[in-house]
């Protein structure tokens, strides 16, 4: 038993869908940042394209102020989603993948975290995308497994989880994790 996770949470509802994280109708997108929080490709790219420059200016802010060494691995922290529908992006930072180092506490971190930051805005629908399994190399049913446990584990009162899996072979392995057909 590990004293990082709460009771298994049964009002929460927990799907998976492929898309485009950029554009769900949810209170809060969670992006897979890296560190600098200035920016990157996969679906960090694509959060800052679409949502604006306004997100980029409150990244720099959180540089400026918090964060000036960056974010660590495992933290997360919110900002404006700018012009996204979202209201909401949450930065977190994934582990990258070791196959001597088990990272998946870190990994675990990043979804708890994210649902913990998203309680004190308060956001009840949160979109997460699978942080670590693009540039990170974190294999999907790995980083499927953590995802999942931590997000039905974590004491909080977001309602509503939605994996946005881009390509099809992740939503597979996130929908049959999840038992969802
Ligand atoms: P990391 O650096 O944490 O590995 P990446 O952005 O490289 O982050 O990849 C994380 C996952 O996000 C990958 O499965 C990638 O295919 C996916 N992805 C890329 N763009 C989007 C998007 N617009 N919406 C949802 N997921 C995306």
């Amino acid at each position: 038993w590990n004293s990082r996770y709460g009771a298994e949470n049964t009002t929460m509802r927990i799907t998976a869908t492929q898309g485009d994280i950029t554009e769900q109708r949810v209170d809060a997108v969670v992006n897979a940042a890296n560190s600098s929080l200035l920016g990157g490709g996969g679906v960090d790219g694509a959060i800052h394209r679409r949502g604006g420059r306004e997100i980029l200016e409150a990244c720099k802010q959180l540089r400026a102020s918090e964060h000036t060494d960056g974010l660590p691995v495992g933290h997360a922290v919110a900002t404006t989603a700018g012009e996204l529908p979202a209201r909401w992006v949450i930065h977190t930072v994934g582990p990258t993948y070791s196959a001597s180092w088990d990272r998946s506490d870190l990994l675990a971190s990043c979804y708890l975290e994210s649902l913990r930051v998203a309680d004190s805005l308060p956001a009840t629908s949160v979109a997460f995308p699978a942080v670590s399994t693009g540039v990170y190399r974190y294999p999907v049913d790995q980083a499927a497994r953590v995802a999942i446990r931590a997000v039905r584990e974590a004491d909080t009162g977001v309602e509503l989880v939605r994996f946005v899996l881009f390509d099809e072979q992740t939503y597979r392995t996130f929908a049959t994790e999840l038992g969802q057909h």
